[in-house]
């Protein structure tokens, strides 16, 4: 009754009458946190609050309330899409029967641990609440692993659908559910007609889209429904989905270009059925990934996936036996049947198998699969016993082999597209597997939110305009601060360029000359370039040189931010020419920061000429968290000469799983004279420490440092061939791992 009376004190009658004149208002119009604070104190059954048009920012949105089934407690945006909530804010909500929809979040992120949560406190839970319609878009911690969740969902019954959630770029799952309490546990949630936008590759643990469940619940009953879900592009980790929990029902999503695997990491009976995963053959794209007992996976699409290991189309674990609740489980008692495998590279049975995961599958069957792949023709790995999996009935495409006796009828590589535009087998095969049409379950269009839309986000280099840069000082400064996504800035050739200040690649751009004479860019700061947060850089025909760098240590060419960076980087370096980077001691290339990540660093057609420090200083993480600085190196048909330090110094440390990278390609260079400098702690030439794919290959190394190699986390795969090394220390390694074919020492 008190509260009742300051309500009243609180809201003025004009604002009331203001509300309710608002045309279209079915509800009580709220302009303020004040008022909606107010208006949330005292909530009836069919009682709905609108939230005003406009931005709201710095709110932390908190609802309490009781609907019924019949007349649930409405929270909703005066338009859908018309109410932003911006800077640190978030919405809690508990109590029973709400409907929160037309909310977005973007421009800021969250105070708390999460954005949108089913709970307003530990013992204060959401029960047959649903939040729809809604968007959170980049909503992401500046402080790259600083980690929170954007929504979390408690209690039970509740229903999160039709939602757009789109490039998180910090640590921390994008969805969860949450089972911490019995209240939350056999919980019957239903996840559905979602977008799932965008997610960077993190670098990092900690990069799922969705969860459900945690290792120490795992036993316990979730008893979830995912369906009729868009992940596009979520490619954060090794899991997409990670379900840790029993009882779950994850069926008719669509899973494009996504790096990483629907994993049952923990708990049981869970159904994984009509799921498609379109791989499109972009690197690192998974499919299944099977642990625990009594999964059933079945009638599943998998087309052109290319992830090995864990990341696999179909992935079979070995377990620990009698392992720790956070362990292994073995795979008991699991169907994997009926799922249409098109050109995809790796099916992995018994992975994971070591002195630790000792346990390989049992009473589990592969029957009545097809697999169609001309893209590898030994697509079957198997790391252990496999007397535990019965073979019935599959279908395999004469080219490829299996190495499994019987179970497997081959017949000619025959896929077509069908007139849904999937690559599909013939209709006998699919027939035979109980399908009668291959279809998308869930369009792209229909999901999400329907006034939001599912734009890319990447800009690619020379997507923008292109603006001709006159010689001299800093115009190539005040280019590069008119310039906008995308654009590309032309030098003249032959012409003089000097930067007396920092110049800052704030978003994607590009400076480049015409083929003939290279420009000169010198600078007389200690770094000539920053790549900000958000920024990307490109240098095409370029002469770097140092003469008029200062007479310190430590100077380079390239720069991370200083501060974490939640976007992805790229840097490009292409037909350039590096010279002099030598007027003090430990001038690097391109130096980074911690908590930065560079999605792609290249070099390529480049010659770079007395520098000083390293040339690609890359092992700022060195807390072997699995942390680490960039996915895709590249440094090809390129000479590099008289450089001191190493051309490049990777650090992966640690032993976690579930990340892809480091990814690195060495082909086609020159290294003279690399690598000897008294400053050099590595002693080498180059340096990969946890590199999970490395190739070398068509390289020369004259009078060198060696090159040093520490093979470490699951199984990098790391081959060089076609490799002469003269006047160079033989290759040091921590262990013969490596694959080496045609490699010379004069
Ligand atoms: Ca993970």
């Amino acid at each position: 009754m008190i509260r009742q009376h300051h309500f009243k004190l609180a809201i003025p009658l004009s604002l009331f009458l203001l509300g309710a004149c608002s045309s279209g208002v079915d509800g009580q119009l709220v302009r303020s946190i004040a008022e909606f604070d107010a208006a949330a104190r005292e909530l009836a059954p069919g009682d709905t609050i609108v939230m005003a048009n406009g931005t709201w920012s710095d709110v932390e949105l908190e609802l309490r309330a009781n609907g019924s089934a019949d007349a649930p407690v409405q929270l909703k945006a005066q338009e859908p899409g018309k109410v932003i909530i911006s800077g640190q804010s978030n919405l809690a909500i508990s109590g029973e029967h709400i409907v929160v929809s037309g909310l977005v979040f973007k421009n800021g992120y969250t105070p708390t641990s999460e954005v949108i949560s089913f709970r307003t406190a530990k013992n204060e839970l959401a029960y047959n609440s649903r939040v729809t319609n809604t968007v959170i878009d980049s909503f992401t911690n500046p402080e790259r692993f600083s980690g929170d969740t954007w929504v979390a969902i408690y209690g039970k019954n509740n229903r999160f659908d039709h939602n757009s959630l789109i490039n998180k770029g910090n640590r921390g799952v994008t969805l969860a559910v949450k089972m911490n309490t019995k209240d939350s546990q056999e919980n019957g949630h239903i996840i559905e007609r979602n977008y799932f936008g965008p997610r960077q590759t993190l670098g990092s643990n900690g990069g799922e889209t969705l969860r459900i469940g945690t290792s120490h619940y795992s036993r316990e009953y979730s008893n979830t429904i995912v369906r009729e879900n868009y992940f596009d592009r979520t490619s954060g980790e090794l899991e997409i989905i990670s379900s840790k929990s029993c009882g779950n029902e994850i069926r008719d999503n669509v899973f494009f270009e996504s790096q990483g695997t629907l994993t049952m990491r923990h708990g049981h009976y869970t159904l994984v059925e009509n799921n498609y995963f379109i791989g499109n053959r972009k690197p690192n794209t998974g499919g299944i990934r099977v642990i625990n007992e009594n999964q059933t996976v079945r009638n599943n699409y998998l087309y052109g996936l290319t992830g090995h290991r864990f990341r696999g189309a179909l992935v079979i674990m070995n377990g620990v036996p009698d392992g720790p609740i956070n362990r292994y489980d073995p795979v008991i008692d699991s169907v994997l049947d009926n799922n249409v495998v098109i050109d995809s590279d790796h099916i992995q049975l018994c992975a994971g198998s070591d002195a630790e995961r000792s346990a390989p599958p049992t009473g589990t069957t592969m029957h009545n699969n097809t697999f169609m792949t001309r893209t590898n023709p030994n697509p079957f790995t198997i790391y252990d016993d496999i007397s535990g999996i019965s073979f019935q009935g599959n279908v395999l495409n004469e080219e490829a082999n299996v190495p499994v006796d019987q179970g497997f009828e081959k017949l000619p590589y025959s896929v077509a597209e069908n007139q849904h535009g999937l690559l599909v087998p013939e209709a006998s095969l699919l027939a035979k597997a109980g399908i009668d049409e291959l279809k998308l379950p869930v369009e792209k269009d229909d999901t999400g939110a329907d006034f939001y839309p599912k734009r890319d986000l990447s800009v690619a280099f020379r997507s923008g305009e292109t603006t001709t840069v006159a010689p001299g000082t800093n115009t190539l400064l005040a280019a590069l601060e008119l310039s906008k996504p995308g654009d590309t800035l032309v030098l003249e050739n032959g012409g003089e360029y000097l930067l007396t200040k920092y110049a800052y690649a704030r978003h994607p751009v590009s400076i480049v000359a015409e083929g003939g004479d290279k420009p000169i860019v010198r600078s007389e700061k200690s770094t000539f370039f920053f790549i900000e947060n958000g920024g990307a850089l490109e240098l095409d025909n370029l002469w770097i040189n140092g003469d008029e760098s200062p007479d310190q240590a430590g100077n380079n060419v390239v720069s991370t931010s200083r501060y974490s960076m939640n976007q992805n980087y790229r840097l490009a370096v292409k037909n350039s020419k590096v010279s002099d980077l030598d007027v003090n001691h430990s001038f690097d290339f391109l130096k980074v920061f911690k908590s930065t990540f560079a999605d792609s660093v290249e070099i390529l057609n480049t010659e770079m000429i007395n520098v000083t420090g390293t040339v690609l200083a890359m092992d700022e993480e060195t807390e072997d968290l699995g942390i680490y600085n960039g996915e895709n190196v590249r440094i090809e048909n390129s000479s590099f000469t008289d450089i001191l330090g190493p051309v490049a110094n990777i650090y992966r440390g640690g032993t976690d799983e579930s990340t892809f990278g480091p990814i690195v390609n060495i082909s086609g260079n020159e290294f003279n004279n690399v690598g000897l400098g008294k400053r050099n702690k590595s002693g080498a030439s180059l340096k990969f420490h946890g590199v999970q794919r490395l190739d070398i290959s068509d390289s020369k190394w004259n009078d060198s440092a060696a090159l040093e190699l520490f093979l470490t986390n699951g199984e990098p795969i790391t081959n060089i061939r076609d490799v002469v090394m003269t006047g160079t220390a033989p290759i040091r390694a921590n262990n013969d791992g490596y694959e080496v074919d045609n490699v010379v020492f004069d």
